[in-house]
């Protein structure tokens, strides 16, 4: 699997970083730190030409100009990359570069669990091998977490645990990991919900087919969302679409050239998933003939295509002493790929100094290390206990009942009763293999990420980004009391507690949001 494409690069003489900053504000309703964004705009460009260094190729027009395509509401960001199959060789072989091997050590098969703190700094972490089973600590005062999304939250509508729109291994993880650890994560809230093919674990990719005349339409064969650019906006109008008479819809191709049907199945079929073109083939369809039946994703949590995930500053730094994170877990609006390198390229950067800088982290915490261990070998004591399998379907069948949107509070409350329950049932989880251990701390991440879920969404009495927290039982956005941050983090007693922050000060004003905690001038004058 490969990527189409870049979907945020500033590319000087196309764009601004401001316009940027802009468009990414106003998709969030306004409730950003612009500063992290601003890092994407501004670094992007750099983390292009560095990745076009390493061999990885971008479309340029006959000019030799970068080919940004336009997709979002406005402006033009979106650069492809035509050879994007290959963009993990293509790091890899960095990676492999002697000046590299020599200073980093990969450990491929180890899969962290905690991380462990001491004094509220990070003094560590603690896992294991998936393959052999060995336990694993590891002393340092920095840690980066960059385990994307928690896409394996809801249960996709194929009821395959691992057919999910993201991939399948993240499990939320990094965010159980920066829960435990103490740090805040915000906007858990605003849930990722993406269309995709139906019955197919992958996006339709209207966004892709788009410049080339592609788009939506309801099974009556008109548009009915005006950007085909992922927002909640926009999949509260494919709910809302799918749920009438209206429906099903489809991602509108067959009106196409035959040249332009070409172009795009050498995209769509090469570049990013290659089974695509196999599964439409073996439908007997084709593009040419039959436009492609489209469905909404599970919901999850991730900051690449939503806003959710641990609290960073545009350091890259959570609350916690040494702990960085970036990526998809990271809460950095819309930041996609090309911000998940700029954010590891910071977090990075900003890790190795804070730990050039930090005294020995001294023997790690032994209660933190018992923990760890018996939350990777628990399922071993009790081998003929329900399996990982069954007990994920059903707490994920429980986030699938309670959590979709749209929310009330009757059932969040019950979601937070079953991820209740289901902590007896996880503990009573049976495994015999290192292999069955992984998937069985999996289970607990994603139980700590669905209670994260059910208790932000509550905790938000209003809706806001569309689809992505529509409460039914609060329809209107609620500017006056919710423009703000809703944040959450575990308290002394290891309960989860929440507290709000202000949106910061914009450092680019936007057009047509008026922060209701905008001082007129005459007030400014006032409090001066
Ligand atoms: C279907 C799809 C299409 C997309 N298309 C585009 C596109 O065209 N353009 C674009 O810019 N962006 C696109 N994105 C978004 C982009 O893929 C993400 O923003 C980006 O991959 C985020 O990088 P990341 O490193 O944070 O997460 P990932 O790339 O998901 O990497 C996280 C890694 O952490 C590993 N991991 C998880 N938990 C653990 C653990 N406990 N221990 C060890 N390892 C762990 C996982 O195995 C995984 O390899 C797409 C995303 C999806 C899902």
């Amino acid at each position: 699997m490969g990527m189409d494409g870049v979907n945020n690069a500033v590319i000087p003489g196309k764009a601004t970083p401001e316009d940027y900053v802009t468009e990414i504000t106003r998709a969030n309703d306004g409730v950003v730190n612009q500063r992290t964004i601003h890092q994407t705009a501004t670094r992007g460009f750099d983390m292009v030409q560095r990745l076009e260094r390493y061999g990885v190729k971008f479309e340029k027009d006959s000019a030799g100009e970068y080919n940004v395509r336009r997709v979002h509401r406005s402006g033009s960001y979106v650069l492809p990359m035509p050879e994007g199959k290959d963009i993990k060789k293509v790091l890899y072989r960095v990676l492999r570069q002697r000046s590299m091997r020599e200073r980093i050590q990969v450990e491929n098969r180890v899969m962290p669990v905690r991380v462990i703190t001491d004094g509220g700094r990070v003094a560590g972490l603690a896992g294991f091998n998936s393959r052999t089973g060995a336990f694993v600590t590891v002393r340092t005062s920095a840690v980066i977490l960059a385990t994307g999304a928690a896409g394996r939250l809801g249960l996709p509508a194929s009821g395959y645990l691992y057919g999910t729109y993201e991939n399948p291994t993240n499990a939320g993880d990094g965010h159980s990991m920066a829960y435990h650890a103490g740090a805040e994560l915000s906007g858990i809230e605003c849930f990722q919900i993406n269309p995709l093919i139906k019955d197919y674990n992958g996006p339709a990719c209207a966004y892709v087919a788009n410049p080339f005349g592609g788009y939506q339409v309801n099974a009556e064969g008109n548009r009915f969302v005006d950007c085909d650019y992922w927002s909640g906006q926009m999949m509260a109008e494919v709910k809302r679409e799918l749920d009438s008479a209206r429906g099903p819809i489809y991602l509108k191709l067959s009106h196409l050239p035959d040249a332009t049907i070409g172009q795009l199945e050498n995209i769509l079929h090469t570049t990013e998933r290659p089974t695509r073109g196999t599964f439409h083939a073996g439908r007997g369809h084709d593009y040419r003939t039959h436009d492609v039946e489209m469905h909404i994703s599970e919901v999850g949590l991730c900051s690449g295509h939503s806003a959710s995930g641990v609290w960073v500053d545009e350091h890259a730094a959570t609350t916690v002493a040494g702990l960085y994170a970036a990526g998809d877990m990271a809460c950095v609006p819309h930041n996609y790929m090309l911000g998940a390198f700029v954010f590891g390229d910071i977090a990075g950067t900003q890790a190795a100094s804070f730990a050039a800088g930090a005294s020995d982290a001294g023997t790690l915490p032994e209660d933190q290390i018992l923990a760890a261990h018996e939350l990777a070998y628990r399922p071993l004591s009790n081998p003929d206990g329900p399996p990982q399998p069954q007990v994920e379907y059903k707490l994920r069948r429980f986030v699938n009942d309670y959590l979709q949107p749209p929310k009330t509070a009757r059932y969040l409350e019950r979601g937070l009763e079953s991820f209740e329950r289901m902590r007896t049932e996880i503990a009573g989880m049976g495994a015999r293999t290192p292999h069955e251990l992984m998937r069985s701390a999996e289970v607990t991440f994603i139980r700590d990420c669905a209670e994260m879920a059910a208790r932000a969404s509550l905790y938000r009495t209003e809706s806001r980004w569309g689809l992505y927290h529509q409460r039914a039982d609060f329809p209107e956005r609620d500017d006056a009391n919710w423009f703000k941050h809703v944040n959450l983090r575990i308290d002394a007693g290891g309960e989860m507690e929440f507290l709000t922050r202000p949106v910061a000060p914009y450092i680019i004003d936007v057009p047509g949001i008026v922060r209701p905690d905008a001082r007129t001038p005459a007030e400014a004058g006032a409090g001066r």
